[in-house]
């Protein structure tokens, strides 16, 4: 979903502030205490830019609420990513241009820089779908690598990051000329603390809050592959508004309980305080999921999502919800809501027939069109299902694997739908 990107007030001033803001203070302590030709003094920022902008990709990294609901999740994943890389450019030419004759300043600093070099490379390749949501090679040597290194391997190398910062501490401390500046040396542990402290938060003390706990109390099968489970929410839990989705993880589970894995809301009970998620067989973990029993103890971090703003913001337009394969499952809680008060057309693109297990939901809602479409679709198919009147002025919202939405909306862009009335979801990060 990485490059679904909004621009908007918020998502400008939160790269300003991340790209800028941030380093300013700690550049401006280490300059205003250097002795040095002025070239040096650059190459020293470079590096010292180069750690903040790790240390702000790491805090990102914990995915703030307050944050996604500002500039969106894909936003902020893009900004996580867009600092890992301008962090290895900026220590890259810290790296080349400067020199030491302290061996543990060469040493760490070396150390940390190739550490960074293989995380950042590694995640855009193996987390990202920089290259592999377009280049179908790659993905394919990606689905093929998955099956070696799982996905929760890739995210566990991935955290070699906090090697790379405990050897930037080092390196920075061993400096003499840099060490002996006593309040810049404060400022960058008041930095760092900041950084480490808001993910250990994130992962050791915010997951036991009683409104991120909930339970499985339904697991029905809809297809051999494709399961349908409810969750009761803890009575303090914020309910998730339609199309939003959360980070669940399963306790107990073998591998589901260790790393978090994104689902879509697929319906909401507000009277039981009750979400539905609809769960399709995707790789070795979603593969077991008829086997999670009712009564097992779930973790759920969000809702995430920016689905409902979109909607509102295009208060006069008609909704036009496409879904391919486990991509439908958001559509469903968002044609429900809005059912009776927009129109609404859904387009359920499949692979199987047998995948349309949403289709009677969708035809007994008032108001809805639902039309079904095996495989891939052309300019031709959509203009067959999708009047004219909706293809002008229709909110497009697209949900499913990253290949598919990108492919479906050139589709569309051909029919004429514009760029500002299409919204989507990648299901994968
Ligand atoms: C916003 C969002 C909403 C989603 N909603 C649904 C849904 O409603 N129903 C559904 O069936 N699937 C949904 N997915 C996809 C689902 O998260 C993956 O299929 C699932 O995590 C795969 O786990 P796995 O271990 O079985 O497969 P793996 O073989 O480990 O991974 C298969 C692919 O899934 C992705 N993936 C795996 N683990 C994660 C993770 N922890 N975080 C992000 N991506 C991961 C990776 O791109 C990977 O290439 C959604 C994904 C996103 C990003």
């Amino acid at each position: 979903m990485m490059f679904h990107v909004k621009h908007s007030v918020a998502t400008v001033l939160a790269w300003v502030l991340c790209l800028v803001v941030l380093p300013l203070p700690l550049v401006r302590f280490l300059d205003a205490g250097l002795v040095d030709a002025p070239q040096r003094i650059l190459v020293t920022d470079l590096g010292l830019l180069a750690y903040v902008w790790w240390l702000v990709a790491t805090a990102l990294s914990t995915r703030p609420l307050w944050l996604e609901r500002a500039i969106g999740l894909p936003s902020l994943y893009f900004l996580h990513g867009v600092l890992g890389v301008a962090a290895l450019i900026s220590a890259g030419l810290h790296v080349l241009f400067s020199t030491t004759f302290h061996a543990l300043t060469r040493v760490t600093g070396l150390s940390a820089w190739y550490i960074e070099l293989f995380t950042v490379l590694a995640a855009i390749v193996f987390l990202s779908g920089w290259i592999t949501d377009r280049v179908g090679w790659m993905r394919r040597f990606r689905r093929w690598w998955e099956k070696v290194i799982t996905h929760e391997v890739s995210v566990w190398i991935h955290r070699l990051n906090f090697v790379a910062i405990a050897l930037i501490l080092i390196h920075i401390s061993s400096i003499p000329r840099v060490n002996r500046l006593t309040g810049f040396i404060i400022v960058l542990w008041i930095y760092s603390a900041l950084s480490l402290g808001t993910y250990a938060w994130a992962k050791f003390v915010a997951p036991v809050a009683p409104s991120r706990q909930g339970t499985v109390v339904a697991n029905t099968t809809l297809t051999p592959s494709t399961w349908q489970i409810g969750i009761a929410l803890d009575s303090h839990a914020r309910l998730p508004q339609p199309g939003d989705f959360y980070f669940i993880s399963f306790h107990g589970v073998p591998h589901f309980s260790s790393v978090a894995h994104p689902f879509s809301v697929s319906s909401l009970d507000r009277a039981k305080h009750t979400v539905t998620f609809t769960i399709h067989a995707s790789g070795d973990l979603t593969a077991r999921m008829g086997d999670v029993p009712t009564g097992t103890s779930v973790l759920l971090e969000g809702p995430f999502g920016q689905f409902d703003k979109e909607i509102e913001r295009h208060a006069d337009s008609p909704l036009v919800l496409i879904g391919m394969g486990a991509g439908i499952a958001p559509l469903l809680g968002i044609a429900q809501t809005w059912a009776g008060k927009r129109q609404i057309c859904v387009l359920d693109i499949v692979s199987r027939k047998a995948d349309l297990y949403y289709a009677r939901d969708f035809e007994s809602l008032t108001g809805v069109e639902f039309r079904s479409h095996l495989h891939r679709v052309t300019a031709e198919d959509v203009r067959q299902m999708v009047n004219p009147d909706l293809l002008a002025r229709g909110l497009f919202i697209v949900v499913g694997p990253a290949a598919g939405v990108i492919g479906t909306e050139y589709v569309l862009r051909n029919c004429g739908v514009a760029r500002n009335r299409l919204c989507d979801e990648r299901l994968t990060m």
